[in-house]
Parts: structure tokens; C-alpha cells; sequence
């Protein structure tokens, strides 16, 4: 159960790869959550991130790859994981066959989720995220709202929107995914 989920910005990888860490029993691995989490504790790496996220850009290549060498060298990544968000550019996509032949294992499958890019729009732009990183359920304000505006369903939290989730920034995202993530599909 090595898995890549590709997929434009607001696709669906993250979702469906919680449903798969519950059924599998692996690990989910996605860079936007660990560049987010950087991001919070306002380390050096995050402060860098931050420019290119904001933008919609992508974090450069080294500093992704980076996070993803020592995280599949962990143990729990033994039994399998699934990578949400990476890899999103050719050279990304070659370090990590590195980076796989050195654990001496190898990727089973991609799966890859196509969704008209309007609709990305919606779903981004109305996306809601429950602040409370042990839960960190979504809602969105049309499709799926919380029944109390701006607070969790599942834990009481308070619901916030991502910095890059505003339409600007989610056009660069759809830009960015356009010209470095779809080429890998090939
Ligand atoms: P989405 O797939 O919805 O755009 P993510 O949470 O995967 O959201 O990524 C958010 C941002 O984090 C990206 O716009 C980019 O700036 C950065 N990022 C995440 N993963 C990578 C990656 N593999 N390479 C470069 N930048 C990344
Ligand atoms: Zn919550």
C-alpha cells in the first residue's frame, strides 16, 4: 500500500486519503500539512514557505524533498503510506524513486483525481477547516456546512479558511498544477 494520490488543488487527495489511513491502517504523508505546520511554529523553513504559499507558488524542490526523505524513513512507513501532495514536479518525482530504491521499496499506485477546474474554484474558495489540528475536519459553505457558522460540528472548534484559499491565490494554485504537477501524469 505505497500510494501517490495526484490531483489538482481542491481535488479531493486529502479527503480520500483520510479515508484510506482509516481503512489501511498507514500513514498519510502530505507536504502542504507539514509545510502548514511549520508555518505555525514560525521555524525558518516555514517563514521561507510562507512567500510561495501565499503566492500559490511551489515550495522549492530541496526543501520538499527534504521533508519527505526523513519522513519515509520513518518506521511507521514500513507497513506503507500515502503521499497527498508530493510529488508535484518532474525532479520531485525522480528524487523520490531515489529515495524509495535506498528503503528498498517502490511505489504500487497512483490514482489520480480529475475534477474541472470551475469547480475547484467553488470548493476552495467555500472550504472551511476546523483549527484544532487533532481534528481538522472540513466543511464547505454551500456543499456542507457546519450547523453553527464558524464552529466544528465534530469538536467544537473554531472553523478558519486557508490563507491560499482565496480565488487570487487559488487561480496561481490551478496555474501551478497546470504547468509543473499535470506533465508527471505522462
Ligand atoms: P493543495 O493541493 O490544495 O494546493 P496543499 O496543502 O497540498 O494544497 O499545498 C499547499 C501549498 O504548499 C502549495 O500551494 C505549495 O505552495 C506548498 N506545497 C505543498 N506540497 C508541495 C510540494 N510537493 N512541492 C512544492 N510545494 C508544495
Ligand atoms: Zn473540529
Amino acid at each position: 500500500m505505497n500510494l501517490i494520490l495526484l490531483g489538482g488543488p481542491g481535488a479531493g487527495k486529502g479527503t480520500q486519503a483520510k479515508k484510506l489511513i482509516d481503512k489501511y491502517q498507514v500513514p498519510q504523508i502530505s507536504t502542504g500539512d507539514i509545510l502548514r505546520a511549520a508555518v505555525k511554529e514560525g521555524t525558518e523553513m516555514g517563514k521561507k514557505a510562507k512567500e510561495y504559499m501565499d503566492a500559490g507558488k511551489l515550495v522549492p524542490d530541496e526543501v520538499v524533498i527534504g521533508i519527505i526523505k526523513d519522513r519515509l524513513a520513518q518506521p511507521d512507513c514500513k507497513k506503507g503510506f500515502i503521499l497527498d501532495g508530493f510529488p508535484r514536479t518532474v525532479p520531485q518525482a525522480e528524487a523520490l524513486d531515489k529515495v524509495l530504491v535506498g528503503l528498498k521499496t517502490g511505489i504500487d499506485h497512483v490514482v489520480s483525481i480529475d475534477v474541472d477546474e470551475e469547480a475547484l474554484v467553488v470548493r476552495l474558495t467555500g472550504r472551511r477547516t476546523c483549527k484544532n489540528a487533532a481534528c481538522g475536519q472540513m466543511f464547505h459553505i454551500k456543499f456542507t456546512p457546519s450547523k453553527k457558522e464558524g464552529v466544528c460540528d465534530k469538536c467544537g472548534g473554531e472553523l478558519y479558511q486557508r490563507d491560499d484559499d482565496n480565488e487570487a491565490t487559488v487561480r496561481n494554485r490551478l496555474k501551478t498544477y497546470n504547468d509543473a504537477t499535470a506533465p508527471l501524469i505522462g
